[in-house]
């Protein structure tokens, strides 16, 4: 059976480049960055030159880049970094309510603590409004944590105009660009951004790789304490292999980003125009023009997104539902009801996000699958029976 994977926001397969770049750091390559001797010589030579590509990617300078675990480990250093740095001006945050938990349960961590966070909500396509934002700022606020593109439905947010703002009142701004980096330019010596937090994995590393950008002077705590690695930012010896995949991927980005976006758009907008003209009552989650290149969130009305996914699934097609299964309830995307969306709408909602690897026999595949798989799960919903009361 013919395998399509469409589920590149929640990871990503390892581009070979970076595979092989990876390699000789678990053979022969072993040394400790911090080792003055020849072993340790000869990786640190490479940790720079990782920690350049990644600056370059978004044009920031190398001392700003600071090696992390993962996308929610950056998240987690930036809100509770701040936080623990600022505490004397004052404890309140302010982000959205469409963040990854990544954000979002870090700022309810903060909260139970005593911090008082402000979750800004959003219009139809997921997006602030700015005079809310500006209204809410108090002289007690000291964060600012709102993301760059939203994992679910692409939406891209006003980085710049959100910075100006934070700048103009003196408060930090931390933009979760996990989904964002490598899929839309970003260009940190013009945006007025302080903290960026990133992920390998959705950039074709493995898993197990994060980093973030601390413009330079900005006031953060570290979270964890032990050498001096990475400037005191992130104790513990330096994940070699991983940060030169990250330093490689970052390249790979830079290098192929023009011809990797219009692959992207052609693919994901020949799916999006042929779901509309062979299935009915459907929907466009997130904004139509404002959105990542890769991500095309829709609802197919009268589905449940959970079923749409399995029969997607057992035709080996690899997409993710709107709905997470807590405790086996099926719990809309906070997401999509955020939106305003319906429970009808958020429920019946699939998340197609397009990679490196998909072609166009990809997107014909699923065009002949679907529309089948539709047909069939509308004629048993009895939703569908009595469509029209919603
Ligand atoms: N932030 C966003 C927007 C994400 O999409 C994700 C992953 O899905 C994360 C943070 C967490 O990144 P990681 O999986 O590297 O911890």
């Amino acid at each position: 059976m013919r395998r399509v994977y469409l589920d590149n926001n929640a990871t990503t397969p390892v581009h070979p480049e970076v595979l092989e770049a990876m390699m000789p750091f678990f053979r022969d390559q072993f040394g400790n960055a911090s080792s003055i001797h020849w072993a340790g010589r000869e990786v640190k030579k490479y940790l720079d030159e990782a920690r350049e590509k990644v600056a370059a990617l978004m044009n920031a300078a190398p001392e700003e880049i600071v090696f992390t675990g993962c996308g929610t480990e950056s998240d987690n250093m930036a809100i509770k970094g701040v936080a623990l740095a600022l505490q004397e001006k004052g404890r309140h945050i302010i982000t959205t309510q469409v963040e990854h938990h990544a954000v979002l349960h870090t700022c309810q961590f903060l909260g139970n603590m005593g911090y008082e966070v402000t979750y800004l909500p959003v219009d139809s396509y997921g997006l602030i409004d700015l005079e809310e934002l500006r209204r809410s700022i108090k002289p007690q606020t000291v964060l600012i944590s709102i993301m760059f593109a939203n994992n679910e439905t692409g939406t891209i947010f006003p980085v710049q105009e959100i910075g100006e703002i934070a700048r103009e009142k003196g408060v930090l701004f931390h933009t979760d660009g996990v989904q964002a980096v490598g899929k839309i330019s970003i260009d940190l010596k013009k945006l007025p951004v302080d903290i960026l937090s990133l992920s390998g994995h959705k950039l074709n590393t493995p898993k197990g790789i994060g980093a973030q950008f601390i413009r330079g002077g900005t006031k953060i705590s570290s979270l964890i304490h032990g050498g001096s690695q990475e400037r005191n930012r992130r104790a513990g010896t330096e994940n070699i292999p991983y940060i030169v995949g990250l330093g490689k991927a970052c390249e790979i980005a830079q290098r192929d980003f023009q011809k990797r976006q219009d692959h992207l758009l052609r693919l994901r907008d020949r799916l999006h125009q042929g779901i509309i003209q062979t299935i009915p009552h459907v929907e466009l989650n997130g904004h139509p023009t404002k959105r990542l290149p890769n991500t095309l969130n829709m609802s197919f009305l009268y589905v449940e997104g959970e079923s749409l996914l399995l029969n997607l699934d057992l035709e080996g097609i690899a997409v993710s539902s709107g709905s997470a299964c807590t405790s086996g309830s099926l719990e809309p995307s906070h997401v999509l009801l955020a939106m305003g969306k319906s429970h009808i709408v958020a429920q019946s909602a699939i998340r197609f996000s397009l990679g490196l690897t998909n072609t166009e026999e990809d997107m014909e595949y699923v065009l002949e699958v679907l529309p089948r798989i539709i047909k069939r799960l509308r004629d048993i919903s009895p939703l569908y029976q009595k469509r029209g009361s919603h």
